[in-house]
């Protein structure tokens, strides 16, 4: 190949320095850049691409999709310039060639970010031999050979493999190269190491030996989590440290952290490694994670991973996913503040069909920039995750797929059309929540007394709150309370008993006795008589009067079938404890709703949470969007306009299996809530490319959207008023 003697070098250390100037000294102070790219092209090679790979055929998609930075592979496992690190492994195909440098300086004279890829976790036999002690090492004490590629050792994250040597590769990478950043991918370890180091440093830590389960109630494994976390924080700082000490400006920026809020605390710049759908992962999954971290980063920038090869536990990453998934995915991230960022592994292409997609993706994005340039979301509505009770709750029948309540409430308001956000549980002070009118609480069982008083004083300061099952139950450590931390706040006590698996358990809807009118939380349900139940319920002694739209039928028998008949038509236990104090509006659901509407999908539940919702939140919604299909809808701020997003998730294969098509949706009548102090100049559909018929009265825009393929986006001009 030519393309080797093109791409011949003549790199010394230190040759992309200005005049020989260190990056540190020449850089000065420097504008952050993390801000600045919009759309991210990543290019992974594989160790034989040196030589027969096209670097210009990829230097002009970046062109042509307007692609303003890139990620490219640096080093690692295998180096793709001319390392002169010890031990370093220079890809076989190298030769004197520097295919990451001529990348580097081509995406560089285009305007564009730049940061390297490194990989860590896997290493060759000569390391192996050079430093035995680097090798991560099982349960038996011995050291692992890599799970895929048995030419490969699986490295250590938490010794000095990452601490030592991969600190030297990222110095050197940015001494010769300037990047605005380094990235490693799989930098945090698989499965506990039994190493020398990590034996010695977590006794050092604890006094204890490393744990050999996963059990929550292990204390050994309990101090392993912050101890994992310690390690993995103080590994991130170092080759922070390294790297800015090179050019200030750069960022180490890894990828995923096991943490969320020590992620927001530590980042400038983060990305998601979400790169796609498998199995029956929901089609608003790439949303969800966006909004998980926003809760814990504030606006700054998010890329959104996508992957244009499959996603499957069987790898075919080489291959390409349809057009409707990628379109699909991709638009659900941008509606949710997330910046695409394509990637393609392997510089080979063996399938040309993602191509124009991604183009026609990143050319509507690029021409409608600052419309997707957000500076804040709008939505009212907040959504509690807790990953406190993650790691600690658990263990009991009724305790078993426990991610089931987050991700029913998710879909359930998905479904419902509401905008909404994430708040992480401990960050629950006024700051954070003060965007918002309503959190909602699907089983989040772990609180602390101190997060249970900022919701008190969230609610006091006008909030409305929903929760769900065993909110609060239990303290931040996962120790369960006598009663519920929020008792006060749901009017409600424990009663200590949990009720379940339940079978043929209903609700009983019903007007008021006394004015014969319907509650709110039963719209459209006027003539069911009664609704399925969920599976557990607790059992709950309220210490207030409450209104009955929503009441107990006990569970009977389901065989024989003569028996299948109820023994108590009637009570008055309610399954919904409804509280109004002054503004702010509290239900508190004692049974698992939400976890049963993830596992049953029951529509009459997705209709009831909807209304709940609706009633808690006591104002006039920001968007509401009245049409056929499902939606995922979002609302943004801008410097001088705002969205709104309608993606059209409705399809045959939403449950399950790649999308095959984009089924369009008809017209969807949209109002939104105008922001006070200013005026709506002009509005636009930016898909759609039109200015659609609209009226504007009371604070509100009224339009109607006629179609949606995959996305559309509703902006608003605005000016003050
Ligand atoms: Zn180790």
């Amino acid at each position: 190949m030519i393309r080797r003697e093109f791409l011949k070098t003549s790199v010394t250390a230190g040759a992309y320095a200005i005049a020989g100037v260190p990056w540190s000294a020449a850089a000065g102070a420097e504008e952050p850049w993390f801000d600045r790219p919009m759309r991210w092209a990543q290019l992974v090679l594989v160790e034989n691409d040196p030589g027969r790979f096209d670097p210009d055929f990829w230097l002009d998609y970046f062109k042509r999709i307007h692609a303003d930075a890139a990620c490219l592979s640096a080093g690692g496992a295998v180096a793709y310039y001319p390392t002169e690190v010890p031990l370093h492994h220079r890809s076989a195909w190298l030769d004197d060639s520097d295919p990451f440098g001529y990348l580097v300086r081509a995406c560089r004279k285009m305007g564009m970010a730049v940061i390297g890829r490194t990989d860590p976790h896997a290493t060759w036999d000569n390391v192996h031999k050079a430093h035995p002690d680097w090798i991560a090492v099982d349960s038996n004490g011995k050291p692992r050979r890599h799970w895929s590629n048995p030419e490969l050792w699986v490295t250590c994250a938490l010794g000095p493999y990452n601490f030592e040597f991969m600190t030297q590769v990222h110095r050197e990478v940015m001494e010769l190269y300037g990047l605005d950043g380094i990235f490693s991918n799989r930098w945090a370890g698989h499965g506990t190491c039994f190493c020398e180091h990590c034996r010695r440093n977590f006794k050092a830590f604890c006094g204890m030996d490393l744990p050999r389960t996963s059990d929550r109630h292990d204390p050994a494994y309990r101090k392993y989590t912050p101890w994992r976390i310690e390690r993995l924080r103080e590994l991130w700082f170092l080759w922070d440290r390294t790297i800015r000490e090179v050019r200030p400006a750069a960022r180490y920026i890894p990828n995923g952290f096991p943490d969320n809020v020590v992620t927001g605390r530590l980042s400038d710049i983060f990305f998601t490694d979400h790169q796609g759908r498998r199995g029956v992962i929901p089609p608003w999954s790439n949303g969800k994670r966006a909004k998980e971290l926003r809760a814990t980063m504030g606006m700054k920038p998010l890329g959104g991973i996508f992957s244009i090869g499959l996603e499957e536990a069987y790898r075919w990453k080489d291959s390409v996913q349809s057009e409707a998934e990628i379109r699909t995915w991709v638009a659900d991230g941008t509606a949710n503040n997330m910046r695409p960022w394509f990637v393609k592994f392997g510089g080979v292409i063996y399938d040309r069909r993602w191509l124009d997609v991604v183009e026609e993706i990143y050319d509507w994005h690029y021409r409608c920039e600052p419309y997707l340039r957000n500076i804040a979301p709008l939505a009212r509505v907040a959504m509690v995750y807790s990953e406190q009770t993650e790691r600690h709750y658990g263990g009991k029948r009724w305790q078993e797929r426990s991610s089931g309540h987050e991700l029913g409430m998710y879909h359930a308001l998905v479904e419902a059309r509401v905008p909404f956000e994430m708040v992480n549980d401990r960050l629950l002070d006024a700051e954070h929540l003060k965007p918002f009118k309503l959190l909602i609480l699907p089983n989040v069982a772990a609180l602390s007394d101190a997060q249970c008083e900022q919701l008190r004083q969230f609610v006091q300061r006008g909030g409305s709150l929903i929760a769900t099952f065993e909110t609060s139950l239990y303290d931040e450590q996962g120790r369960a309370r006598k009663d519920f931390g929020l008792a006060e706040l749901f009017g409600v006590s424990y009663d200590d008993g949990v009720e379940g698996p339940m079978k043929n358990s209903y609700l009983r809807l019903k007007a008021d006795s006394q004015t014969d009118r319907f509650h709110p939380v039963l719209d459209g349900l006027h003539d069911a008589y009664r609704i399925i139940n969920g599976i557990w319920r607790l059992n709950v002694i309220p210490r207030l009067e409450f209104p009955s739209p929503v009441t107990l039928i006990p569970s009977y028998p389901d065989l024989p079938m003569e028996h299948v008949y109820p023994r108590t038509p009637e009570t008055d236990t309610r399954e919904l404890y409804l509280r109004e104090v002054n503004d702010s509006r509290i239900a508190y659901i004692p049974w698992d709703i939400d976890r049963t509407f993830w596992e049953i999908m029951n529509a009459d539940h997705g209709k009831l949470l909807r209304n709940v919702v609706n009633w808690a939140l006591n104002e006039k919604p920001v968007v509401q969007v009245t049409g056929r299909g499902l939606l995922d809808v979002t609302a943004w701020r801008q410097k001088r306009s705002m969205t709104v997003h309608l993606v059209n998730l409705t399809n045959p294969m939403m449950m399950k299996g790649p999308f095959r098509e984009l089924i369009p949706l008809d017209c969807q009548g949209v109002q939104i809530r105008i922001p006070r102090n200013t005026t709506v100049k002009k509005v636009r559909l930016l898909v759609n490319g039109t200015t659609p018929e609209h009226q504007i009265a009371d604070g509100t825009v009224e339009l109607t959207v006629p179609a949606i393929l995959d996305h559309e986006v509703i902006a608003l001009d605005l000016a003050a008023s």
